[in-house]
Protein backbone atom coordinates (compact mmCIF):
# COMPACT_ATOMS: atom_id res chain seq x y z
CA UNK A 1 0.00 0.00 0.00
CA UNK A 2 1.48 3.93 -0.57
CA UNK A 3 2.53 4.66 2.41
CA UNK A 4 1.30 8.11 2.05
CA UNK A 5 -2.44 6.50 1.87
CA UNK A 6 -4.44 7.33 5.48
CA UNK A 7 -4.65 3.89 5.78
CA UNK A 8 -1.13 3.04 5.49
CA UNK A 9 0.22 1.43 8.68
CA UNK A 10 2.04 4.13 10.34
CA UNK A 11 5.05 2.58 11.44
CA UNK A 12 6.76 4.29 14.47
CA UNK A 13 10.18 5.39 14.18
CA UNK A 14 12.12 4.70 17.36
CA UNK A 15 11.72 7.82 18.82
CA UNK A 16 7.79 7.72 18.30
CA UNK A 17 5.92 7.47 21.59
CA UNK A 18 2.83 5.37 21.27
CA UNK A 19 0.19 7.07 23.16
CA UNK A 20 -1.60 3.60 23.89
CA UNK A 21 1.03 2.16 25.24
CA UNK A 22 1.22 4.89 27.73
CA UNK A 23 -2.64 4.81 28.51
CA UNK A 24 -1.69 1.05 28.85
CA UNK A 25 1.15 1.34 31.37
CA UNK A 26 -0.71 3.85 33.69
CA UNK A 27 -3.78 1.28 33.47
CA UNK A 28 -1.71 -1.42 34.54
CA UNK A 29 0.02 0.69 37.36
CA UNK A 30 -3.60 1.26 38.89
CA UNK A 31 -4.28 -2.15 38.22
CA UNK A 32 -1.65 -3.21 40.54
CA UNK A 33 -1.99 -0.67 42.88
CA UNK A 34 -6.04 -2.29 43.16
CA UNK A 35 -4.64 -6.04 42.92
CA UNK A 36 -7.23 -6.31 40.06
CA UNK A 37 -7.45 -9.72 38.59
CA UNK A 38 -6.06 -10.32 35.53
CA UNK A 39 -9.38 -10.79 33.08
CA UNK A 40 -10.30 -7.43 34.37
CA UNK A 41 -7.11 -5.61 33.56
CA UNK A 42 -6.97 -7.52 30.45
CA UNK A 43 -11.03 -6.47 28.90
CA UNK A 44 -9.96 -3.02 29.99
CA UNK A 45 -7.10 -2.77 27.97
CA UNK A 46 -8.92 -3.01 24.98
CA UNK A 47 -11.24 -1.00 23.21
CA UNK A 48 -14.52 -2.67 22.82
CA UNK A 49 -15.17 -1.44 19.18
CA UNK A 50 -12.68 0.25 16.54
CA UNK A 51 -14.32 1.97 13.66
CA UNK A 52 -12.35 3.14 10.58
CA UNK A 53 -14.65 4.77 7.83
CA UNK A 54 -13.56 6.33 4.19
CA UNK A 55 -14.37 9.95 3.41
CA UNK A 56 -14.45 10.70 0.04
CA UNK A 57 -14.57 14.47 -0.01
CA UNK A 58 -14.97 16.54 -3.14
CA UNK A 59 -12.67 19.73 -2.37
CA UNK A 60 -13.60 22.73 -3.85
CA UNK A 61 -11.53 22.30 -7.11
CA UNK A 62 -13.16 19.43 -8.11
CA UNK A 63 -10.63 16.68 -7.26
CA UNK A 64 -11.81 13.98 -5.08
CA UNK A 65 -9.68 13.11 -1.94
CA UNK A 66 -10.41 10.23 0.19
CA UNK A 67 -9.49 10.64 4.03
CA UNK A 68 -9.82 8.29 7.36
CA UNK A 69 -12.01 8.65 9.89
CA UNK A 70 -11.93 6.87 13.49
CA UNK A 71 -13.87 6.63 16.23
CA UNK A 72 -12.95 4.06 18.60
CA UNK A 73 -15.30 3.26 21.37
CA UNK A 74 -13.23 2.07 24.56
CA UNK A 75 -16.24 1.41 26.75
CA UNK A 76 -19.86 1.69 27.95
CA UNK A 77 -19.68 -0.06 31.34
CA UNK A 78 -20.95 3.00 32.88
CA UNK A 79 -22.97 4.26 30.04
CA UNK A 80 -23.17 5.60 26.43
CA UNK A 81 -19.36 6.16 25.08
CA UNK A 82 -18.52 9.90 25.46
CA UNK A 83 -15.66 11.61 23.77
CA UNK A 84 -14.61 14.65 21.08
CA UNK A 85 -13.75 14.43 18.04
CA UNK A 86 -10.00 15.70 16.70
CA UNK A 87 -9.26 17.26 12.98
CA UNK A 88 -5.56 17.48 13.42
CA UNK A 89 -2.90 16.29 10.80
CA UNK A 90 -1.18 14.02 13.87
CA UNK A 91 -4.15 12.11 14.30
CA UNK A 92 -3.18 8.27 14.31
CA UNK A 93 -5.98 5.01 15.46
CA UNK A 94 -3.26 4.77 18.47
CA UNK A 95 -3.82 8.59 19.89
CA UNK A 96 -7.44 7.92 19.16
CA UNK A 97 -7.70 4.57 20.51
CA UNK A 98 -5.91 6.16 23.75
CA UNK A 99 -7.45 9.37 24.11
CA UNK A 100 -10.50 6.78 23.89
CA UNK A 101 -9.43 4.91 26.93
CA UNK A 102 -8.49 8.42 28.80
CA UNK A 103 -12.44 8.97 28.37
CA UNK A 104 -13.02 6.14 30.26
CA UNK A 105 -11.42 7.18 33.07
CA UNK A 106 -12.34 10.78 33.40
CA UNK A 107 -15.81 9.86 32.91
CA UNK A 108 -15.85 7.45 35.89
CA UNK A 109 -13.56 9.64 38.18
CA UNK A 110 -16.12 12.38 37.51
CA UNK A 111 -18.98 9.80 38.67
CA UNK A 112 -20.75 10.92 35.09
CA UNK A 113 -22.49 7.90 33.44
CA UNK A 114 -20.67 7.55 30.69
CA UNK A 115 -17.81 5.63 28.85
CA UNK A 116 -15.28 6.46 26.41
CA UNK A 117 -14.56 7.37 23.06
CA UNK A 118 -13.05 9.31 20.64
CA UNK A 119 -12.80 10.22 16.93
CA UNK A 120 -10.66 12.26 14.49
CA UNK A 121 -9.72 12.80 11.52
CA UNK A 122 -6.05 13.19 10.24
CA UNK A 123 -6.47 16.58 8.68
CA UNK A 124 -5.11 20.19 8.85
CA UNK A 125 -8.49 22.17 9.28
CA UNK A 126 -6.72 25.25 7.86
CA UNK A 127 -5.87 23.46 4.97
CA UNK A 128 -9.54 23.33 3.94
CA UNK A 129 -12.35 25.40 3.46
CA UNK A 130 -15.55 26.11 5.68
CA UNK A 131 -17.70 24.37 2.56
CA UNK A 132 -15.26 21.54 2.39
CA UNK A 133 -14.94 21.16 6.34
CA UNK A 134 -18.75 20.98 6.11
CA UNK A 135 -19.10 18.00 3.56
CA UNK A 136 -16.03 15.75 5.71
CA UNK A 137 -17.69 16.59 8.85
CA UNK A 138 -20.93 15.47 7.33
CA UNK A 139 -19.84 12.69 5.16
CA UNK A 140 -17.75 11.60 8.48
CA UNK A 141 -21.04 11.36 10.68
CA UNK A 142 -23.07 9.80 8.26
CA UNK A 143 -20.47 7.02 7.50
CA UNK A 144 -20.75 6.24 11.50
CA UNK A 145 -24.30 6.73 11.81
CA UNK A 146 -25.22 3.52 13.35
CA UNK A 147 -22.12 3.40 15.88
CA UNK A 148 -23.40 6.64 17.30
CA UNK A 149 -26.71 8.07 19.21
CA UNK A 150 -28.13 9.54 22.63
CA UNK A 151 -28.25 6.76 24.53
CA UNK A 152 -24.75 4.80 22.77
CA UNK A 153 -22.30 7.50 21.59
CA UNK A 154 -22.25 11.15 21.81
CA UNK A 155 -19.48 12.92 19.70
CA UNK A 156 -17.83 16.51 21.26
CA UNK A 157 -15.41 19.15 20.37
CA UNK A 158 -11.72 18.56 20.56
CA UNK A 159 -8.89 20.24 18.63
CA UNK A 160 -9.80 21.72 15.20
CA UNK A 161 -13.14 21.04 16.08
CA UNK A 162 -15.84 23.36 17.34
CA UNK A 163 -19.35 23.67 17.96
CA UNK A 164 -19.51 24.61 13.88
CA UNK A 165 -18.79 21.08 13.47
CA UNK A 166 -20.83 19.67 16.05
CA UNK A 167 -24.42 21.68 14.22
CA UNK A 168 -23.34 19.96 11.05
CA UNK A 169 -22.98 16.78 12.54
CA UNK A 170 -26.44 17.00 14.85
CA UNK A 171 -28.22 18.07 11.17
CA UNK A 172 -26.21 15.45 9.50
CA UNK A 173 -27.60 12.50 12.02
CA UNK A 174 -30.67 14.67 12.68
CA UNK A 175 -31.88 14.11 8.62
CA UNK A 176 -30.99 10.77 8.82
CA UNK A 177 -33.21 10.29 11.52
CA UNK A 178 -36.42 11.88 10.12
CA UNK A 179 -36.30 14.09 13.46
CA UNK A 180 -34.29 16.33 15.20
CA UNK A 181 -31.76 14.64 18.11
CA UNK A 182 -30.01 17.01 19.55
CA UNK A 183 -28.82 14.47 22.07
CA UNK A 184 -26.39 13.12 19.42
CA UNK A 185 -23.85 15.45 20.14
CA UNK A 186 -22.48 17.70 22.78
CA UNK A 187 -20.62 21.26 22.44
CA UNK A 188 -23.39 22.72 19.97
CA UNK A 189 -24.56 26.19 19.84
CA UNK A 190 -27.08 27.08 21.96
CA UNK A 191 -29.67 27.89 18.99
CA UNK A 192 -30.08 23.89 18.94
CA UNK A 193 -29.46 22.86 22.49
CA UNK A 194 -26.42 23.63 23.76
CA UNK A 195 -25.22 24.61 27.06
CA UNK A 196 -24.42 27.90 28.74
CA UNK A 197 -21.06 27.46 29.98
CA UNK A 198 -20.18 25.07 27.18
CA UNK A 199 -17.82 27.20 25.53
CA UNK A 200 -15.27 28.14 28.56
CA UNK A 201 -16.56 24.66 30.74
CA UNK A 202 -12.90 23.33 30.32
CA UNK A 203 -10.53 26.44 30.69
CA UNK A 204 -12.97 26.93 33.92
CA UNK A 205 -12.31 23.56 35.17
CA UNK A 206 -8.49 23.92 34.43
CA UNK A 207 -8.60 27.23 36.32
CA UNK A 208 -10.86 25.48 39.56
CA UNK A 209 -8.00 22.54 39.40
CA UNK A 210 -5.12 25.21 39.84
CA UNK A 211 -6.93 27.46 42.46
CA UNK A 212 -8.03 24.12 44.67
CA UNK A 213 -3.96 22.94 43.91
CA UNK A 214 -2.73 26.73 45.38
CA UNK A 215 -5.08 26.66 48.40
CA UNK A 216 -3.76 23.71 49.43
CA UNK A 217 0.04 24.93 49.25
CA UNK A 218 -1.36 28.09 51.16
CA UNK A 219 -1.65 30.28 48.13
CA UNK A 220 -4.24 32.15 46.04
CA UNK A 221 -4.27 32.74 42.33
CA UNK A 222 -3.76 36.49 42.61
CA UNK A 223 -0.03 37.10 41.84
CA UNK A 224 0.47 33.48 41.02
CA UNK A 225 3.04 33.34 37.93
CA UNK A 226 1.33 31.28 35.18
CA UNK A 227 2.70 30.07 31.73
CA UNK A 228 0.24 28.51 29.22
CA UNK A 229 1.24 26.18 26.12
CA UNK A 230 -1.87 26.49 23.48
CA UNK A 231 -4.24 29.62 23.26
CA UNK A 232 -7.20 27.77 21.62
CA UNK A 233 -10.82 26.75 23.17
CA UNK A 234 -9.14 25.34 26.33
CA UNK A 235 -6.05 27.80 26.78
CA UNK A 236 -7.23 30.80 26.11
CA UNK A 237 -10.09 29.99 28.24
CA UNK A 238 -8.09 29.21 31.09
CA UNK A 239 -5.83 31.88 30.69
CA UNK A 240 -8.76 34.58 30.79
CA UNK A 241 -10.34 32.77 34.15
CA UNK A 242 -6.74 32.73 35.43
CA UNK A 243 -6.45 36.56 34.43
CA UNK A 244 -9.69 37.50 35.96
CA UNK A 245 -9.34 35.80 39.39
CA UNK A 246 -5.69 38.05 39.86
CA UNK A 247 -3.59 35.64 38.37
CA UNK A 248 -0.31 36.87 36.53
CA UNK A 249 -0.14 35.21 32.78
CA UNK A 250 3.80 35.26 32.05
CA UNK A 251 3.29 33.55 28.67
CA UNK A 252 1.16 32.02 26.26
CA UNK A 253 1.78 30.01 22.77
CA UNK A 254 0.12 28.65 19.77
CA UNK A 255 1.81 26.33 17.41
CA UNK A 256 3.02 29.15 15.23
CA UNK A 257 5.30 30.32 19.00
CA UNK A 258 4.26 32.50 21.64
CA UNK A 259 4.54 35.86 23.27
CA UNK A 260 6.15 36.61 27.16
CA UNK A 261 5.65 39.44 29.66
CA UNK A 262 7.52 39.12 32.95
CA UNK A 263 4.83 41.29 34.56
CA UNK A 264 2.04 39.38 32.92
CA UNK A 265 0.17 39.77 29.58
CA UNK A 266 -3.62 41.24 29.46
CA UNK A 267 -5.07 38.24 28.39
CA UNK A 268 -8.24 40.40 27.21
CA UNK A 269 -6.46 42.51 24.97
CA UNK A 270 -4.65 39.89 23.87
CA UNK A 271 -7.57 37.54 23.11
CA UNK A 272 -8.46 41.17 20.94
CA UNK A 273 -5.39 41.09 19.26
CA UNK A 274 -5.80 37.44 18.12
CA UNK A 275 -9.23 37.88 17.01
CA UNK A 276 -8.09 40.84 14.56
CA UNK A 277 -4.91 39.27 13.51
CA UNK A 278 -6.73 35.71 12.11
CA UNK A 279 -5.67 33.97 15.80
CA UNK A 280 -1.82 35.03 14.90
CA UNK A 281 -0.07 36.36 18.87
CA UNK A 282 2.71 37.19 17.42
CA UNK A 283 3.69 40.62 17.06
CA UNK A 284 1.31 41.80 20.58
CA UNK A 285 2.26 45.11 21.57
CA UNK A 286 3.92 44.73 25.32
CA UNK A 287 5.14 41.61 25.03
CA UNK A 288 8.34 39.56 23.37
CA UNK A 289 8.27 36.76 21.36
CA UNK A 290 9.30 33.37 22.86
CA UNK A 291 9.48 29.63 21.62
CA UNK A 292 7.65 26.64 22.77
CA UNK A 293 10.26 25.10 24.33
CA UNK A 294 11.56 28.14 25.69
CA UNK A 295 7.82 28.68 27.37
CA UNK A 296 7.86 25.21 28.68
CA UNK A 297 10.93 25.89 30.84
CA UNK A 298 10.14 29.49 31.95
CA UNK A 299 10.74 29.88 35.57
CA UNK A 300 7.06 29.83 37.00
CA UNK A 301 4.63 28.70 39.51
CA UNK A 302 2.42 26.79 37.69
CA UNK A 303 3.25 25.59 33.65
CA UNK A 304 -0.57 24.67 32.22
CA UNK A 305 0.61 22.63 28.96
CA UNK A 306 -2.88 23.38 26.70
CA UNK A 307 -1.72 22.25 23.28
CA UNK A 308 -0.84 18.74 22.03
CA UNK A 309 1.03 15.44 23.81
CA UNK A 310 4.33 14.71 24.81
CA UNK A 311 5.43 18.62 25.22
CA UNK A 312 6.98 17.12 28.20
CA UNK A 313 9.20 14.43 27.82
CA UNK A 314 13.21 13.24 29.03
CA UNK A 315 14.38 15.92 26.26
CA UNK A 316 13.24 18.81 28.48
CA UNK A 317 12.25 17.41 31.42
CA UNK A 318 15.16 18.65 33.67
CA UNK A 319 14.65 22.28 32.46
CA UNK A 320 11.22 22.39 34.10
CA UNK A 321 11.03 25.28 36.39
CA UNK A 322 7.46 25.07 37.58
CA UNK A 323 6.41 23.21 41.18
CA UNK A 324 3.36 22.62 39.77
CA UNK A 325 1.99 21.19 36.14
CA UNK A 326 -2.00 21.20 35.69
CA UNK A 327 -2.21 18.82 32.21
CA UNK A 328 -4.35 20.71 30.25
CA UNK A 329 -4.43 18.96 27.19
CA UNK A 330 -4.62 15.20 26.84
CA UNK A 331 -1.44 13.51 27.90
CA UNK A 332 1.53 16.32 27.61
CA UNK A 333 3.83 14.43 29.76
CA UNK A 334 5.00 11.58 28.51
CA UNK A 335 5.44 8.65 31.12
CA UNK A 336 9.17 8.99 31.88
CA UNK A 337 9.16 12.76 32.19
CA UNK A 338 6.14 12.26 34.86
CA UNK A 339 8.78 9.76 36.39
CA UNK A 340 11.52 12.70 36.46
CA UNK A 341 9.24 15.10 37.45
CA UNK A 342 7.43 13.05 40.73
CA UNK A 343 11.17 12.01 41.51
CA UNK A 344 12.31 15.60 41.85
CA UNK A 345 8.53 16.90 44.06
CA UNK A 346 7.13 18.10 41.28
CA UNK A 347 3.20 17.89 41.56
CA UNK A 348 1.44 17.25 38.49
CA UNK A 349 -2.22 17.17 38.15
CA UNK A 350 -3.11 14.80 35.55
CA UNK A 351 -5.56 15.38 32.32
CA UNK A 352 -7.90 13.16 33.61
CA UNK A 353 -8.56 15.11 36.50
CA UNK A 354 -7.22 19.03 35.53
CA UNK A 355 -9.52 19.16 31.94
CA UNK A 356 -12.87 17.34 33.30
CA UNK A 357 -14.72 20.16 33.16
CA UNK A 358 -15.50 19.95 29.43
CA UNK A 359 -17.01 16.80 29.42
CA UNK A 360 -18.45 17.54 32.65
CA UNK A 361 -20.68 20.58 30.94
CA UNK A 362 -21.16 17.91 27.99
CA UNK A 363 -23.12 15.73 30.40
CA UNK A 364 -24.94 18.68 31.92
CA UNK A 365 -25.76 19.62 28.41
CA UNK A 366 -26.77 15.87 28.05
CA UNK A 367 -29.11 15.97 31.09
CA UNK A 368 -30.47 19.33 30.24
CA UNK A 369 -31.34 18.06 26.59
CA UNK A 370 -33.21 14.95 27.74
CA UNK A 371 -35.13 16.84 29.97
CA UNK A 372 -36.02 19.76 28.28
CA UNK A 373 -35.11 22.19 30.89
CA UNK A 374 -32.46 24.29 30.76
CA UNK A 375 -30.46 26.34 32.93
CA UNK A 376 -28.87 29.71 33.55
CA UNK A 377 -24.86 29.77 33.09
CA UNK A 378 -24.75 30.29 37.36
CA UNK A 379 -25.87 27.08 37.70
CA UNK A 380 -24.09 25.07 34.96
CA UNK A 381 -20.94 26.67 36.21
CA UNK A 382 -21.89 25.88 39.75
CA UNK A 383 -22.53 22.02 39.52
CA UNK A 384 -19.13 21.80 37.43
CA UNK A 385 -17.41 23.54 39.83
CA UNK A 386 -19.22 21.31 42.88
CA UNK A 387 -18.16 18.05 40.44
CA UNK A 388 -14.41 19.51 40.12
CA UNK A 389 -13.65 20.59 43.36
CA UNK A 390 -15.16 16.73 44.99
CA UNK A 391 -12.96 14.79 42.17
CA UNK A 392 -10.12 17.18 43.28
CA UNK A 393 -10.28 16.31 46.66
CA UNK A 394 -10.90 12.30 46.52
CA UNK A 395 -7.80 12.44 44.38
CA UNK A 396 -5.49 14.40 47.05
CA UNK A 397 -7.07 12.21 49.74
CA UNK A 398 -6.43 8.44 47.73
CA UNK A 399 -2.62 10.24 47.22
CA UNK A 400 -2.25 11.35 50.36
CA UNK A 401 -3.56 7.73 52.10
CA UNK A 402 -2.16 5.70 49.23
CA UNK A 403 1.13 7.46 49.20
CA UNK A 404 1.01 7.66 45.31
CA UNK A 405 1.35 10.46 43.24
CA UNK A 406 -1.55 12.49 41.87
CA UNK A 407 -1.84 10.65 38.77
CA UNK A 408 -2.00 7.04 40.18
CA UNK A 409 -4.60 8.07 42.63
CA UNK A 410 -6.57 9.69 39.70
CA UNK A 411 -6.54 6.57 37.75
CA UNK A 412 -7.26 4.21 40.94
CA UNK A 413 -10.19 6.17 41.13
CA UNK A 414 -11.43 5.78 37.63
CA UNK A 415 -10.21 2.38 36.83
CA UNK A 416 -11.55 1.06 40.43
CA UNK A 417 -15.20 2.52 39.78
CA UNK A 418 -15.16 0.50 36.35
CA UNK A 419 -13.50 -2.50 37.60
CA UNK A 420 -16.69 -2.51 40.07
CA UNK A 421 -18.84 -2.01 37.28
CA UNK A 422 -17.37 -4.61 35.30
CA UNK A 423 -17.50 -7.41 38.21
CA UNK A 424 -20.91 -6.43 39.40
CA UNK A 425 -22.51 -6.71 35.34
CA UNK A 426 -20.99 -9.45 34.95
CA UNK A 427 -18.98 -11.17 31.82
CA UNK A 428 -21.58 -11.63 29.22
CA UNK A 429 -22.35 -14.83 28.18
P1 LIG B 1 -7.67 24.00 19.86
O1 LIG B 1 -7.49 23.45 18.51
O2 LIG B 1 -8.78 24.95 20.13
O3 LIG B 1 -6.32 24.73 20.35
C1 LIG B 1 -5.07 24.11 20.34
C2 LIG B 1 -3.99 25.16 20.60
O4 LIG B 1 -2.72 24.51 20.59
C3 LIG B 1 -3.94 26.27 19.55
O5 LIG B 1 -3.61 27.48 20.16
C4 LIG B 1 -2.77 25.81 18.67
O6 LIG B 1 -2.14 26.86 17.97
C5 LIG B 1 -1.86 25.21 19.71
N1 LIG B 1 -0.87 24.30 19.13
C6 LIG B 1 -1.03 23.44 18.10
N2 LIG B 1 0.15 22.81 17.85
C7 LIG B 1 1.04 23.27 18.75
C8 LIG B 1 2.40 23.01 19.00
N3 LIG B 1 3.09 22.15 18.24
N4 LIG B 1 3.01 23.66 20.01
C9 LIG B 1 2.30 24.54 20.77
N5 LIG B 1 1.01 24.84 20.58
C10 LIG B 1 0.39 24.21 19.58
O7 LIG B 1 -7.74 22.72 20.83
P2 LIG B 1 -8.36 22.64 22.29
O8 LIG B 1 -9.78 22.23 22.17
O9 LIG B 1 -7.98 23.85 23.04
O10 LIG B 1 -7.59 21.36 22.86
C11 LIG B 1 -6.28 21.46 23.42
C12 LIG B 1 -6.01 20.21 24.23
O11 LIG B 1 -7.00 20.09 25.27
C13 LIG B 1 -6.07 18.89 23.46
O12 LIG B 1 -5.13 18.00 24.01
C14 LIG B 1 -7.48 18.39 23.72
O13 LIG B 1 -7.59 16.98 23.60
C15 LIG B 1 -7.61 18.81 25.17
N6 LIG B 1 -9.01 18.91 25.63
C16 LIG B 1 -9.89 19.74 25.00
C17 LIG B 1 -11.19 19.84 25.48
C18 LIG B 1 -12.19 20.80 24.88
O14 LIG B 1 -13.27 20.98 25.48
N7 LIG B 1 -11.89 21.45 23.78
C19 LIG B 1 -11.59 19.05 26.58
C20 LIG B 1 -10.65 18.22 27.19
C21 LIG B 1 -9.37 18.16 26.70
Amino acid sequence: MDQTSPFALDIPSPAYICPFDQACSYLDAAAKELKLGQGVSEILSHPRKVVTVSIPVKRDNGEIQVLAGHRVQHSDILGPYKGGIRFHPAVTLREVSALAMLMTWKCALLGIPYGGAKGGIAINPKNYSISELERISRRYISELIKDIGPSVDIPAPDMGTSAREMAWMMDTYSVNMGHAVPGVVTGKPLSIGGSLGREMATGRGVMIIVREALADRGKSLAGTRIAIQGFGNVGAAAAELLHQAGAKIIAVSTGAGGVFAENGLDILELQAYARENNRKISGFPQAKPITNTELLTLPCDVLIPAALENQITQENVNQIQANLIVEAANGPVTLEANQALEARGVTVLPDILSNAGGVVVSYLEWVQGLSYLFWDEQRVNGEMESLMVQAYRKVMHQSQTRKISPRLAAYVLGVGRVAQALNDRGLYP
